[in-house]
């Protein structure tokens, strides 16, 4: 129990019973909630300021901080190094993938991860409505689960929660789980959900000390079975964070359930992109930078940032040698034709073929770094910027690694009482999370998820996440595709052989390690009018990945608006969870130590 004041119990209470009184508007019917939040001060279009501002990197976070650089009068320019935008949210289109089409047939998108969108990443959905962009419905509800685990043994645990007032109703999703112990599951109970509810997000030293300890280990600590980590925890970290509990901090752990347990709607509403990322949010963002005369230099590659006093002058990119081959998959450069991911097409192409550069400057009033942890790392440790003391705790933040593997499996015609196919077996669910498998890490089926790109084929195209990569290193795509069909012919047997596999291998993954928060660097930089973005520096913030990269965007945005003295176009920055009278007063009294 934390110790509070008289006075703080009786605010905390009178707050509690508040919102017991307006809960129905805390929940429900608050703009903070609907699944697209509208903020009016936030959409702004604003004449051009005259100050100019460069970014380096195309992902996620430099589209997002042009568009809305864009929209408050600056001049953007991006530069990305490789021929394609999108960073870690990149896709392509593979025209041999499973069974080609004909004629105009433009190819498969394939992408790295099915990215979920999470009720609470208000920010992030605020800019999808701005844009006029969605997400794809959601098709389970309830009384369907809300997330479905699948064990080795063929269990498959479909955890539902149920209709009482939030948070409570989130306890009947994490009881009597079918892969533990009878004895494990009875020393689960109520007391232990409330120790998950109270963590406090605004008191820096409990972020500290849940990044110092992982999940496995506070679990223990206020005694919750290992059976329950096993059969919970480990399937949700290696889904949300590519390690196991025993590896992943507490921290990510307590800003995700904090988060979920706020509304009713926030454990059920888990949505994903509705088409390729490229298509569903990339792209028009580009479209979006382009019309506002935004510009955008490809195979650009940033490799020496020029300083004088205080401030950066000019970022240089990286000379091209005519002849080299970018890779269309992993975007590196190759002097001769890039082996690793030559199967993969691009638009019908293998591969890339570079003209020669010159290096080019690029000078302006700001500049923004938007790149993953291994670039970041590189140009701010160069000598010449002289940083490597303000960033010795960042030289060593790790990142995890994943294989993605897209399997395709035409599908049989059902026989009565065989279940052959994925529908067949599993309905409607759409991802499984998994443990304990050889291989086999959180799977979805992509027939369903990504209508646009697979419907019309007869096939169940699979897509699953292999974290502990050491486990396929040195094996080849067959090797690898052979295994994981194993492990999916553990769970369902009569499945047809598949026809064709792709793999992708991933290791720029911000990672959640023990300790990892406090490795992150701040937004700021020693250099005045040079500011950092993406999901891996701080935010006293509950958030993370895409979430974070939307509020490090504003935070960034504000500070420019704020150097300039400009008034007009601050942007607001919604709480990344729901407002919950009830969990703010047990976040009040209860503390998340043992
Ligand atoms: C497999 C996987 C699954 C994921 N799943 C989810 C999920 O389910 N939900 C979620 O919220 N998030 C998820 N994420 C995280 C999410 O993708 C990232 O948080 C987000 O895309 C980060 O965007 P960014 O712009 O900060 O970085 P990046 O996407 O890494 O973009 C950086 C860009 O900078 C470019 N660049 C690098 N160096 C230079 C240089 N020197 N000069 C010029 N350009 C350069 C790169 O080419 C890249 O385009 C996932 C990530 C992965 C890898």
């Amino acid at each position: 129990m934390k110790k509070i004041s008289r006075k703080q119990f009786l605010l905390a209470g009178s707050g509690a019973l508040a919102g017991l009184a307006a809960i129905k508007y805390a929940t429900r019917d608050r703009d903070i909630n609907v699944e697209y939040p509208e903020v009016k001060e936030n959409a702004v279009n604003l004449s051009k300021n005259g100050q100019s501002v460069t970014i380096i990197g195309g992902g996620l976070s430099g589209l997002m901080a042009g568009c809305e650089l864009l929209d408050r009068g600056f001049h953007v320019t991006i530069l990305e190094k490789n021929a394609t935008l999108g960073g870690r949210l990149r896709s392509w289109r593979d025209k041999d993938f499973g069974s080609p089409g004909k004629g105009d047939w433009k190819g498969h998108n394939i992408e790295h991860g099915t990215h979920i969108v999470f009720p609470f990443y208000r920010n992030f959905r605020e800019f999808l409505r701005r844009h006029g962009l969605t997400l794809r419905n959601r098709t389970v509800n309830y009384p369907g689960a809300a997330i479905s685990f699948a064990y080795p043994n063929g269990i498959i645990d479909d955890r539902t929660a149920s209709k009482a007032i939030a948070p409570f109703h989130a306890e009947a999703a994490l009881k009597d789980m079918k892969y533990a112990s009878k004895e494990d599951n009875d020393n689960f109970g109520i007391h232990q959900i409330m120790k998950l509810l109270s963590f406090d997000p605004s008191n820096e030293e409990e972020v500290r000390y849940l990044d110092s300890i992982s999940v496995k280990e506070w679990m223990n600590s206020v005694g919750i079975p290992d059976g329950i980590v096993k059969a919970f925890m480990d399937p949700l970290m290696d889904m949300a964070t590519f390690l196991p509990a025993d590896k992943t901090h507490a921290l990510y752990l307590h800003r995700m359930i904090g988060s979920m347990f706020g509304a009713w709607q926030d454990l059920y509403g888990v949505q994903f992109f509705q088409d390729s990322t490229n298509d569903s949010i990339i792209q028009p963002m580009a479209d979006y930078i382009a019309a506002k005369g935004g510009k955008i230099f490809f195979d650009a590659e940033v490799e020496h940032i020029n300083t004088k006093n205080n401030k950066v002058t000019e970022v240089v990119t990286k000379p091209l040698k005519s002849g080299q081959y970018i890779c269309p998959v992993c975007g590196e450069v190759h002097d001769v034709m890039p082996e690793r991911c030559r199967r993969c097409s691009y638009s019908g192409k293998n591969f890339i073929v570079r003209s020669a550069a010159e290096p080019a400057n690029f000078r302006s009033d700001h500049f923004l770094l938007g790149v993953d942890i291994p670039s970041a790392r590189e140009l701010l440790l160069k000598p010449s910027l002289n940083l490597s003391e303000r960033y010795e705790k960042f030289k060593d933040r790790p990142t995890s690694s994943i294989v993605v593997v897209y399997l395709w499996y035409p599908r049989k015609p059902s026989v009565k009482g065989e279940k052959i196919n994925w529908e067949d077996h599993f309905g409607d669910r759409e991802c499984l999370m998994t443990t304990d498998f050889p291989y086999l890490g959180t799977t979805l089926n992509l027939t369903y998820l990504k209508p646009e790109t697979f419907a019309g084929y007869d096939a169940d195209i699979i897509e699953t996440q292999i974290a502990k990569v050491e486990r396929v290193e040195g094996m080849t795509d067959e090797q690898i595709a052979d295994k994981i069909d194993e492990d999916l012919r553990n769970l369902i047997p009569g499945l047809p052989k598949y026809i064709d596999v792709r793999i992708m291998k991933w290791d720029n993954f911000s990672a959640f390690t023990i300790g990892s928060e406090a490795q992150c660097p701040e937004m700021d930089t020693a250099y005045d009018n040079f500011h950092l973005l993406g999901d891996f520096i701080t935010a006293k913030h509950n958030c993370f990945l895409m979430e974070k990269v939307t509020v490090n965007v504003r935070r960034a945005v504000n500070k420019l608006l704020e150097q300039i003295n400009q008034q007009e176009g601050k942007m607001k920055i919604l709480p990344s969870e729901t407002p919950n009278f009830l969990v703010n007063f047990w976040r009040s009294v209860e503390s998340v130590k043992a």
